[in-house]
């Protein structure tokens, strides 16, 4: 009956109706900016709102934009699509800012994005829990290379497009008129840089850095490294699965791998876990996480830091024998995009066959992809492989994604990197 309905005529129909743009469709002549125009047929995402223009798309560009300006993308027929921002040297030659034609891309247009992006972001819940918040999410805010992050009273930006770098001062000036924080620091220092042909930055934008930057979330506080630590210094995207794992590892043996500072690791120690052995390779994220312990009280003594491989580190448990309640296996992005995903899907399955054989029986195992490159489908096809291989029965029990702070525009799937999976293996 539903199949039914899903393949009427008038649903296809539906389907592949464009979303409004600002009818009738303003022909490309009218535009004083450079022009995109895309292959017949390469409009269709555009007009399902997808805001990537890919170089294989675009058929000819009429002008001689810079990387950084404004270009108008238009349908191989001349027909206005969206405006967006160009980059001469990425695989994604533009990014869209706008579908409407009428709409100017300035100061006016950054502060009415960004407006948006925080307002949207006072009504969620944690908003009273937490003073650590993603306060712009890049295109799922409609703000393509755009990441903001807020500790406290310092808010940090990354730029990882040309298209967002050239209004770095804009959007500075309207985050400090917005949000009066004591610092906007920037951390442009993300390996997606250099494929649009532009330096690493690092350093403070507006304001002062204060000695120490401090986030509490859930009522823990942490020690954020705004200029060294990874990314913009914290992964707030964990916030709530740190939560849920919290309130399971009560008389748990924990293994948190790639724990940077300790983030899983403080929850379960508050959660009243027999046993926290946190591993990572890198001595200054452990160095802090272990600070971290200290700056909430916790009982150290049931926490144990290893600075290690983890793939040799689970390996030599194995073969030790070692077992474990509850396991976390966050690792960094495997595949940063679709082309590494098959290198990616060997280091997934073999950390999570591992990592399923360090369990008692009835163990959790919280795994986790933050890749782009894999989607949730291809994860769980992983995980199930390396469960089939390590011979362990497992249900999933929860699956899991990033906190509410990085929504995912319905148009732009590729907004959900981050993908977990809550299982139990057989008791
Ligand atoms: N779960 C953490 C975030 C993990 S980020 C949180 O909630 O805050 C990924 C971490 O993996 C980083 O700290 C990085 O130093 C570490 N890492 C990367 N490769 C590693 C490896 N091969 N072995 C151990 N740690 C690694």
């Amino acid at each position: 009956m539903n199949q039914k309905r899903h393949t009427s005529p008038q649903r296809r129909r539906e389907h592949h109706k464009p979303l409004a743009t600002s009818a009738p469709r303003t022909s490309a002549a009218s535009f004083d900016s450079a022009q995109i125009f895309v292959h017949s047929g390469r409009e269709k995402s555009l007009l399902r709102r997808h805001p990537w223009v890919f170089s294989g798309a675009v058929e000819r560009i009429q002008g001689a934009p810079a990387s950084g300006d404004t270009v108008a993308v238009c349908d191989a027929a001349g027909g206005f699509l969206a405006w967006a921002g160009y980059s001469a040297q990425s695989q994604i030659t533009a990014k869209v800012w706008s579908w409407h034609a009428e709409q100017k891309i300035d100061a006016d247009f950054f502060r009415k994005k960004i407006t948006q992006a925080l307002s949207m972001r006072r009504d969620l819940s944690f908003a009273r829990d937490s003073n650590g918040m993603r306060l712009i999410h890049g295109e799922s805010d409609g703000l393509p290379g755009l990441i903001v992050d807020q500790y406290d009273n310092v808010i940090v930006m990354q730029l990882g497009s040309a298209c967002a770098e050239r209004w770095r001062d804009t959007c500075a000036d309207i985050l400090q008129e917005l949000c009066n924080p004591a610092c906007i620091y920037e951390r442009s220092d993300s390996d997606s840089r250099a494929l649009e042909g532009l330096p690493e930055r690092n350093g403070v934008l507006r304001g002062t850095l204060p000695g120490e930057t401090f986030v509490t979330e859930h009522g823990l506080k942490f020690a954020v490294d705004v200029a060294h630590g990874q990314k913009t210094g914290f992964y707030l995207d964990q916030r709530d699965n740190r939560a849920l794992t919290g309130t399971l590892a009560q008389d748990k043996d924990v293994l948190n791998c790639f724990c940077y500072t300790g983030g899983f690791s403080l929850y379960a120690l508050r959660g009243g876990a027999k046993s926290v052995l946190s591993i990572d390779a890198s001595e200054e994220a452990l160095q802090l996480a272990r600070r971290n312990v200290e700056l909430n009280h916790l009982d150290s003594s049931r926490a144990e830091w290893q600075c290690a491989d983890v793939f040799a580190a689970l390996r030599k448990m194995r073969d030790q024998n070692k077992k474990f309640d509850l396991i976390i296996l966050d690792p960094p992005k495997f595949a940063p995009t679709a082309a590494f995903a098959e290198k990616a899907a060997r280091g997934y399955k073999d950390i999570n066959l591992l990592g399923l054989k360090l369990l008692r029986p009835g163990g959790l195992l919280f795994t986790y992809s933050c890749s782009g490159g894999i989607s949730d489908d291809l994860f769980q096809k992983i995980i199930a492989g390396a469960a089939l291989d390590a011979g362990i029965n497992a249900h999933i029990v929860n699956k899991l994604h990033a906190a509410a702070d990085h929504p995912v525009l319905l148009s732009f799937p590729e907004g959900a990197y981050l993908k977990g999976l809550a299982l139990r293996v057989a008791g």
